[in-house]
């Protein structure tokens, strides 16, 4: 019998989990030809959740529980996941029923098929406001634009991998972690679900437009070293510009002599290569940053439990 494993990232689910569970049961049960396996991923919630897994744990011996030591982050989160499910395949989800289970069976009837990396696209987003839309697509664009594969768009971690793919993923350790850029790095033979996303159950949503900066900058620095690039080119730009306008100035000298003079032309040329070398440093150090944080070589997380089974920190899962 093949196993299907449900990986939920949970933080401060306390409100729709009791909503969740009953959802997941009802998938259950209508794939009665499948062993199931559900593992949630505590991410160090501050509510009752862990609680509530306990005794999800409790009754129901398909569910697992890993309890992360404190927030590491849904990404990291995930990666928890990645290393704890045993199943033949893993669907990704939400714990807010944004991504419905309902579509899980349609997702495992394409995997059956052969596909190993059944991706559901939103065909709408939800409740969010139009800035966060906007700036959404700004950044799948730069992305596309940057990268040698494709990252798309409307495309979250909702999605069903194969074991090859969870292997895979598995392999790839740093710390700094864009997994949907992941998922498609990874390659393999993808196929598109569509689905209406709606909005969250219940609890809000813990992604503030702080976090999706910041999840942004992970993106484009973890997957392409154009920045950089684009900081040599406009160091180059501007540096022949440079030279050319000092040999002007220098045969202007030479000719016409120079009463002290020009003192907008220098401030202008001050302020002008001093934010450009700014800019430039500051895209440097956002490498050199993740460079230093990847060589700490860290765990990727902390577990303090599984299962109820307490993780002492003396062995490795990786
Ligand atoms: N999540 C997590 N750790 C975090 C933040 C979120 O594990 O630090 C989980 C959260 O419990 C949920 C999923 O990631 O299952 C998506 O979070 P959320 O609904 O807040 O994000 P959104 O749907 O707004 O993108
Ligand atoms: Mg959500």
């Amino acid at each position: 019998m093949k196993k299907i494993s449900v990986l939920i990232p949970c933080y401060n689910e306390e409100k729709t989990l009791p909503l969740l569970y009953p959802e997941l049961v009802k998938l259950m049960e209508g794939l009665p030809d499948y062993e199931w396996e559900i593992m949630f991923v505590n991410d160090g919630s501050a509510d009752n959740t862990l609680h509530i897994l306990q005794q999800l744990r409790q009754q129901d011996k398909r569910v697992n529980y890993v309890d992360l030591s404190r927030n590491f982050g849904k990404e990291v989160a995930m990666l928890a996941g990645f290393d704890y499910v045993t199943g033949d395949c893993m669907v990704i989800v939400d714990a807010d029923l944004q991504d419905p289970p309902a579509l899980i069976p349609e997702m495992l009837k394409y995997w059956e098929e052969g596909y190993e990396d059944v991706y559901a696209r939103r065909r709408t987003r939800g409740k969010e406001s139009w800035l966060r839309k906007w700036l959404s697509i700004k950044f799948y664009k730069l992305l596309q634009r940057t990268s040698r594969f494709d990252v798309l768009q409307n495309v979250g971690d909702f999605r069903l991998l194969d074991r090859r793919c969870i292997n895979a993923l598995k392999r790839m350790r740093e710390s700094e972690r864009y997994t949907k850029g992941m998922f498609c790095w990874i390659g393999f033979n993808k196929k598109e679900v569509e689905f209406d996303r709606g909005d969250r159950v219940a609890g809000s949503s813990s992604w503030g437009y702080k976090q999706l900066f910041s999840l942004a900058i992970d993106g484009i620095t973890s997957f392409t070293s154009a920045p950089l690039r684009i900081s040599t080119f406009v160091g180059f730009v501007v540096s022949m510009l440079a030279f050319i306008y000092m040999i002007y100035v220098f045969i202007k000298a030479l000719i016409w002599g120079d009463p002290v003079q020009g003192y907008p032309s220098m401030v202008i040329l001050i302020l002008f290569l001093g934010g450009i070398q700014l800019l430039s440093l500051g895209i440097i150090g956002e490498y050199i940053g993740r460079i230093y944080n990847e060589t700490k070589n860290r765990p990727d997380y902390i577990v303090r439990e599984f299962n109820g089974v307490p993780d002492m920190g003396d062995e490795h899962k990786d």
